[in-house]
């Protein structure tokens, strides 16, 4: 089963991925820390996307696209796949497409997790003290929710006429909200 959890930063959906793949023993495609590891090993890719990184800026669809071709013809990971983070521009969900036909794949849901600013500022906050993120300070907290809605918001169009998509309330407890995905995946 293939699956995208899609929503805000801050929104939970690298939690809910979390718990996906210990329940469906799948791998979570988070392109937020793979990103981070450029940066962290100081390769050729992490030079250049530090600045939009610490900007709150989304990084280059080449680059990110590119980060993903491997994933997806991982033949270990085949079917088992769980985005957080990715598709974020139409760009990359056509590419996605496009990789999962290629390789004789689907995508079975996508998840939207939709929760509001406040509720986001909240959780971002406690987050940065908990995992000690440079790149969250409040001002690229906001470009960061600013970019995503904007930016998002034709992948959103796109996806939502999909029938395999699903909006939750991402304002809900942690567990109220592996409950729901629980329930419309049948597990
Ligand atoms: P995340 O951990 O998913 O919140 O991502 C942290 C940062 O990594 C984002 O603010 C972007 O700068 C970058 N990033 C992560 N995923 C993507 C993506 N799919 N497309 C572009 N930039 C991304």
């Amino acid at each position: 089963m293939n699956i995208i959890i899609f929503g805000p930063p801050g929104a939970g959906k690298g939690t809910q991925a979390k718990f996906l793949i210990d329940k469906l023993k799948s791998y979570q495609i988070s392109t937020g820390d793979m990103l981070r590891e450029e940066i962290k090993k100081e390769t050729e890719i992490g030079k250049k996307i530090i600045n939009n990184m610490n900007d709150g800026k989304f990084v280059d669809d080449h680059i990110v696209n590119s980060l993903l071709e491997k994933i997806v013809f991982d033949k270990k990971k085949n079917n088992r796949l769980i985005f957080d983070g990715y598709p974020r521009t139409l760009s990359q969900a056509k590419n996605l497409e496009n990789l999962l036909n290629k390789s004789n794949q689907k995508l079975d849901f996508i998840f939207f997790l939709n929760v509001n600013k406040d509720s986001i500022l909240k959780r971002i906050e406690k987050r940065k003290i908990l995992e000690k993120r440079s790149d969250d300070d409040a001002i690229t907290i906001l470009n960061r929710y600013d970019t995503y809605m904007k930016i998002t918001k034709p992948v959103l169009d796109y996806y939502s006429k999909n029938k395999n998509f699903h909006e939750i309330d991402g304002s809900m407890e942690i567990k109220k909200i592996s409950q729901k995905i629980q329930q419309i995946l049948n597990l």
